[in-house]
């Protein structure tokens, strides 16, 4: 149902998720805890969100969602999950892990199936099956839709619409469903603007592998990923506010128990300070990444976990209070401060 040998890969369907995905969920329990998180965050000034885009996953939950969160919450994203309504059926504890991770789950169609050649009642069928399920298993019903392969018609946009979804499709194509690199992935969404969509792909670990660099690059564009409305169908800010304009500081979304605020208490030639309090939580972890080529050399009053490339930090509360620090090396950027990319509890 998914295609068959000799078709083209057409855009949002892997062949293999629709072959795999029913043996995979049934091999695999995604251990995904159900611990709610607020994401708040405060970009420290010089590193404002000047603007937001709009990451999303098609086609899970697939078996490989739990390392996807993982990636996504070690580098602070909220993206968009565009889940198959099958796959929810038969993965439900990982559509509730996408959520506990701070995504947003959205409708795909209950089984990737060519809609436009579908009766309205069918199209009706279809999607009202997929939120039920999302429903079901997550606690909330989607309100936006994507069509699989992007084929739609005005047909399929009322029924949606009737169903209380906005139909998104996407402003740039990762190409990771074809195949594309790590460095092709990162190159194609280096394309975003702000406001827009990218298309990517539950399942695949190019992408997973893509996702730190992709938010190096979006932030060191002063870009945050965001929430898409379901009103105007663009990215904006994860509380649904719009993009600030002008300015360079960021207040943080409503509706959190644990922010982070960064402040800049020492500049030197070659380095400076960052100051980060956390309030609301006791217990808390906090995302900051910093703009290559700098890079974190030292941290202070936390429990701290530094990526590789020496620009994402993971500090966890260990008992010293609610305020950690951290040096950052200018390396021949003197410009860019530290920003905060998420406050999560527990
Ligand atoms: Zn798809």
């Amino acid at each position: 149902m998914f295609g068959t040998f000799g078709t083209p890969r057409p855009p949002s369907t892997p062949r293999r998720f629709g072959r795999t995905a029913r043996l995979v969920v049934l091999a695999i329990a995604v251990a995904t805890g159900g611990t709610a998180i607020a994401v708040n965050a405060t970009p420290s000034s010089a590193a404002a969100c000047n603007g937001y885009v709009g990451l999303t996953f098609d086609d899970g939950p697939t078996g490989s969602t739990s390392a996807l969160l993982s990636v996504l919450r070690n580098n602070g994203v909220r993206a968009t999950m565009f889940n198959v309504g099958q796959n929810v059926q038969n993965n439900r504890s990982a559509a509730q892990a996408q959520v506990s991770a701070g995504m947003w789950v959205a409708n795909h169609s209950w089984n990737h199936s060519h809609m436009t050649s579908m009766s309205q009642s069918q199209m009706q069928s279809d999607l009202s099956q997929t939120s039920s399920a999302i429903q079901s298993a997550t606690g909330s019903r989607p309100q936006l839709f994507r069509p699989p392969y992007g084929e739609t018609n005005a047909t399929l946009q009322s029924v949606a619409s009737s169903l209380g979804m906005r139909q998104v499709t996407w402003d740039v194509d990762s190409q990771d469903w074809n195949g594309a690199s790590v460095s092709q992935i990162v190159s194609n969404a280096g394309r975003l603007q702000a406001g827009q969509v990218i298309l990517m792909h539950d399942g695949l670990q190019n992408t997973r592998d893509a996702i730190p660099q992709i938010m190096s690059n979006l932030t060191s564009r002063n870009l945050c990923p965001g929430m898409i409305s379901s009103s105007t169908g663009r990215a904006v800010a994860p509380d649904g506010s719009t993009p600030p304009t002008g300015g360079t500081t960021t207040p943080p979304p409503s509706g959190g128990n644990c922010t982070a605020t960064a402040t800049t208490p020492n500049v030197w030639g070659d380095r400076y300070n960052t100051s980060v309090t956390v309030s609301g939580a006791s217990n808390w972890s906090v995302v900051v990444a910093v703009t290559a080529p700098q890079r974190i050399t030292t941290t202070w009053n936390g429990t701290a976990s530094l990526d590789s490339s020496g620009t994402v930090l993971t500090m966890r509360s260990n008992g010293s209070g609610s305020t950690f620090g951290l040096t950052t090396m200018f390396n021949g950027n003197s410009s860019a401060r530290a920003q905060i990319r998420s406050c999560t509890t527990g």
